[in-house]
Protein backbone atom coordinates (compact mmCIF):
# COMPACT_ATOMS: atom_id res chain seq x y z
CA UNK A 1 0.00 0.00 0.00
CA UNK A 2 1.82 3.10 -0.95
CA UNK A 3 2.03 6.22 1.68
CA UNK A 4 -0.74 8.14 0.79
CA UNK A 5 -3.41 5.56 0.66
CA UNK A 6 -2.00 3.97 4.18
CA UNK A 7 -2.27 7.74 5.39
CA UNK A 8 -5.76 7.94 3.88
CA UNK A 9 -7.15 4.74 4.88
CA UNK A 10 -6.56 6.13 8.61
CA UNK A 11 -8.17 9.65 7.89
CA UNK A 12 -11.30 7.07 7.03
CA UNK A 13 -10.83 4.95 10.28
CA UNK A 14 -11.08 8.16 12.40
CA UNK A 15 -13.98 9.66 10.55
CA UNK A 16 -15.65 6.32 10.95
CA UNK A 17 -14.38 6.23 15.07
CA UNK A 18 -15.96 9.88 15.27
CA UNK A 19 -19.24 9.22 13.85
CA UNK A 20 -19.78 5.84 16.41
CA UNK A 21 -18.59 8.46 18.75
CA UNK A 22 -20.45 11.27 17.76
CA UNK A 23 -23.21 10.80 15.21
CA UNK A 24 -23.03 12.15 12.20
CA UNK A 25 -22.54 15.75 12.92
CA UNK A 26 -24.00 18.73 11.05
CA UNK A 27 -22.71 22.58 12.60
CA UNK A 28 -22.60 25.77 11.10
CA UNK A 29 -19.13 26.84 9.72
CA UNK A 30 -18.36 28.82 12.25
CA UNK A 31 -18.50 25.88 14.61
CA UNK A 32 -16.86 23.29 12.65
CA UNK A 33 -13.83 25.40 12.28
CA UNK A 34 -13.70 25.48 16.33
CA UNK A 35 -13.40 22.28 16.35
CA UNK A 36 -10.81 22.52 13.48
CA UNK A 37 -8.86 24.58 14.97
CA UNK A 38 -9.14 22.97 18.85
CA UNK A 39 -7.46 20.03 16.82
CA UNK A 40 -4.93 22.18 15.17
CA UNK A 41 -4.06 23.52 18.69
CA UNK A 42 -3.72 19.64 19.69
CA UNK A 43 -0.94 19.23 17.25
CA UNK A 44 0.55 22.42 18.11
CA UNK A 45 0.81 20.58 21.49
CA UNK A 46 1.83 17.16 20.54
CA UNK A 47 4.96 18.55 18.33
CA UNK A 48 5.83 20.51 21.62
CA UNK A 49 5.90 17.91 23.72
CA UNK A 50 7.75 15.80 20.75
CA UNK A 51 10.48 18.76 20.38
CA UNK A 52 10.94 18.50 24.72
CA UNK A 53 9.65 22.16 24.68
CA UNK A 54 8.44 21.65 28.29
CA UNK A 55 4.52 21.85 27.62
CA UNK A 56 2.70 18.72 28.93
CA UNK A 57 0.18 17.85 27.31
CA UNK A 58 -2.83 15.76 26.82
CA UNK A 59 -2.68 15.65 23.08
CA UNK A 60 -1.60 11.98 21.40
CA UNK A 61 1.00 11.83 19.15
CA UNK A 62 1.47 14.02 16.38
CA UNK A 63 0.55 11.60 13.66
CA UNK A 64 -2.21 10.83 15.02
CA UNK A 65 -3.47 14.65 15.79
CA UNK A 66 -2.78 15.06 12.08
CA UNK A 67 -4.94 12.56 11.08
CA UNK A 68 -7.89 14.04 12.96
CA UNK A 69 -7.61 17.22 11.47
CA UNK A 70 -7.69 15.69 8.25
CA UNK A 71 -10.94 13.86 8.64
CA UNK A 72 -12.33 16.91 10.94
CA UNK A 73 -11.72 18.72 7.56
CA UNK A 74 -13.43 15.88 6.08
CA UNK A 75 -16.40 16.12 8.17
CA UNK A 76 -16.65 19.68 6.46
CA UNK A 77 -16.38 18.31 3.21
CA UNK A 78 -18.96 15.85 3.36
CA UNK A 79 -21.33 18.46 4.99
CA UNK A 80 -20.52 21.03 2.42
CA UNK A 81 -20.49 18.25 -0.47
CA UNK A 82 -24.39 16.99 1.02
CA UNK A 83 -25.58 20.33 1.54
CA UNK A 84 -24.40 21.03 -2.77
CA UNK A 85 -26.41 17.96 -3.37
CA UNK A 86 -29.79 19.27 -1.35
CA UNK A 87 -29.27 22.61 -3.07
CA UNK A 88 -29.04 20.96 -6.52
CA UNK A 89 -31.94 18.76 -5.90
CA UNK A 90 -34.62 21.67 -5.57
CA UNK A 91 -33.44 23.46 -7.66
CA UNK A 92 -34.41 20.35 -10.03
CA UNK A 93 -37.47 21.00 -11.99
CA UNK A 94 -38.33 16.79 -11.63
CA UNK A 95 -37.91 17.44 -7.73
CA UNK A 96 -39.93 20.31 -8.08
CA UNK A 97 -42.94 18.27 -9.42
CA UNK A 98 -43.35 16.24 -6.96
MG1 LIG B 1 -6.95 15.59 18.53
Amino acid sequence: MSLKLSVLQDVCIERERQDQKWGVQRHDMATWLVILVEEVGELAQAIQRDNHWGKSSDADNSYTEAVQISAVAAAIAEQLKEEAQNKAKMNDPINQEL
